[in-house]
């Protein structure tokens, strides 16, 4: 048994503070479970001016914070507030930064040209807090390239600091398409020392990467899947950062993210008009009925359903969908519901396909949570033929809600669904390797076949689907174990005075 720990995690994003993506979402979930098992842990955000600093009942807690950065010293403030699950969070305000309409780019998708000072001050901020307000990290837990420069800053600034110099770092990567690397003018100001700035740590051709020196630095690396992170070290994966994923060796692991079971219960979700449970089906079959009412499907129970919700990027597959899906609607007896949007070109196509297919195909173009929970409920299959997918958290919402999961098999996709074993008529779903239409037609026509031909089979589909297990207590005790690596991994590479100054 391992004692408890002092973890501070830092991170750009927390729900329900400030959230793009799956980031926030793991750093509220995690935390509160860490927090459940006894651990003192804490989250450091900036503070966006989208924050609402009343709503999110916070105060004060430093007035005035000075931040050695290399070459001048920044001065910002710090708010404290408890999170709904009671994790102390720190918000680092510091106007110039951080009041602004976006958390990364502006409203027309323009990225700021500071990112790397912005995130780099967030960072080494995070870090002084820990010494003003007396808090000692055994582990600091960084997120993505945002925060991915403090295992640096430990290493090069902090290794002999009385409440820093014991702290491990852990990183985790999130999505590896994005690195955050920019021009070198901004290296002095960042201040990790030009000795650093090599291929080997922080230096891609020239240019500063944070995610590369944070992989460097790091004395763990995870990534939100172990199959992902077997991909993102294999030759053409991790857009150019494999070989140095590679050389982590055993520091690299895949922790899979878990899902809020709170919010996504089919026993009691808010957002369906009847409920079920793996023990009495019954109300699922009310949330196909009224999914198809709402979509405006022909109503018919025993119609194979499939949905797909997601945004309409490359990353995602709707391309595919869209090259196979009337092909599957021509050869086959099924109904689609369509919910997401992005791509404008794919906008319009999902946006019109009812008016040609009308009572079998239903879409609705934009962002309605409601109408999410409806689809995972309400359909009998769940389409994600996604490109890549560091973790994916909808096939494990369809698992969750019976509804059988058709994807790709790739990063986290592959490690959540088990394939259909026809022999036995076990399995959570169907997976498809190929990344082209007709794979995915081949497997959707494999799911509707079963549907109709092995009824039996289905069921115990569904059964074995909603049983798995994919709560935050089984993710979050990974994440100890993680900690406790990075713990050891320290102690080692300290004896060897391995300093960077
Ligand atoms: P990613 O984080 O890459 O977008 P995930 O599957 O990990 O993909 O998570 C997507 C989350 O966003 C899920 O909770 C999904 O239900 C939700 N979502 C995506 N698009 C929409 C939409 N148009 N309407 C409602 N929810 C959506």
């Amino acid at each position: 048994m391992h004692g408890k720990l002092n973890i501070l995690i830092v991170s750009s994003e927390m729900y329900p503070y400030a959230k793009v993506g799956g980031l926030g979402d793991v750093v509220s979930s995690l935390p509160a479970t860490l927090k459940k098992f006894g651990h003192d842990v804490r989250v450091v955000i900036p503070r966006y001016g989208s924050i609402d600093i009343e709503k999110s009942a916070a105060s004060v807690r430093l007035e005035s914070m000075g931040v050695w950065m290399g070459n001048m010293e920044e001065w910002c403030a710090v708010f404290e507030t408890k999170s709904p699950a009671d994790v102390p969070v720190y918000m680092i305000e510091h106007t110039h930064y951080f009041d602004r309409e976006g958390l990364y780019h502006d409203n027309a998708m323009n990225d700021y040209d500071d990112n790397p000072r912005r995130f780099a001050f967030f960072t080494r901020a995070a870090l002084q807090l820990c010494k003003d307000i007396g808090f000692k990290p055994d582990i600091v837990h960084a997120n993505d390239w945002q925060t991915a420069l403090a295992p640096a800053y430990l290493k090069v600034w902090h290794w002999n600091d009385p409440v820093l110099g014991g702290a491990a770092s852990l990183l985790t990567i999130h999505n590896v398409a994005y690195q955050g690397i920019y021009s070198k003018e901004h290296y002095d100001y960042i201040g990790l020392g030009w000795q650093n700035f090599n291929p080997e740590a922080l230096e891609t051709y020239g240019q500063v990467n944070f995610l590369k020196g944070g992989i460097h630095f790091a004395d763990v690396v995870t990534a939100v899947s172990p199959t992902f992170s077997k991909e993102i070290t294999s030759a053409h994966g991790g857009f150019g950062l494999a070989p140095y994923l590679s050389n982590k060796g055993e520091n690299l692991m895949g922790i899979l993210n878990g899902i809020d079971y709170e919010t996504w219960d089919p026993s009691k979700d808010p957002n369906l008009p009847a409920h079920f449970s793996s023990k009495n089906m019954k109300g699922k079959r009310d949330c196909k009925a009224h999914l198809q009412k709402s979509f405006d499907l022909n109503v018919d129970e025993n119609v194979a359903l499939i949905g797909a919700i997601g945004r309409f990027v490359d990353q995602k597959g709707f391309n595919l969908i869209a090259e196979a899906i009337e092909g599957i609607l021509n050869d086959m007896h099924v109904q689609f519901v369509i919910l997401g949007s992005g791509e404008s070109g794919l906008q319009e196509y999902f946006g019109n396909l009812p008016v040609r297919y009308s009572g079998r195909a239903g879409s609705y173009i934009g962002f309605d949570a409601q109408r999410a929970h409806l689809i995972e409920a309400g359909c009998d299959f769940f389409l994600m033929p996604s490109l890549f997918e560091p973790c994916g958290l909808n096939q494990m919402y369809s698992m969750r809600y019976g509804t059988l999961p058709v994807v790709r098999a790739t990063g986290g996709l592959e490690d959540t669904v088990l394939q259909y074993n026809e022999a036995t008529g076990e399995g959570t779903g169907f997976k498809f390797s190929e990344p082209n239409a007709w794979a995915l037609y081949y497997t959707v026509g494999l799911a509707v076949a079963t549907y109709y031909d092995r009824p039996a089979h289905i069921k115990k589909m569904k059964k074995m689907a909603m049983s798995m297990d994919f709560s935050w207590e089984k993710s979050a005790n990974k994440y100890v174990e993680a900690y406790n690596k990075a713990i050891a991994h320290k102690r080692i590479t300290d004896k060897h005075s391995r300093y960077y100054w």
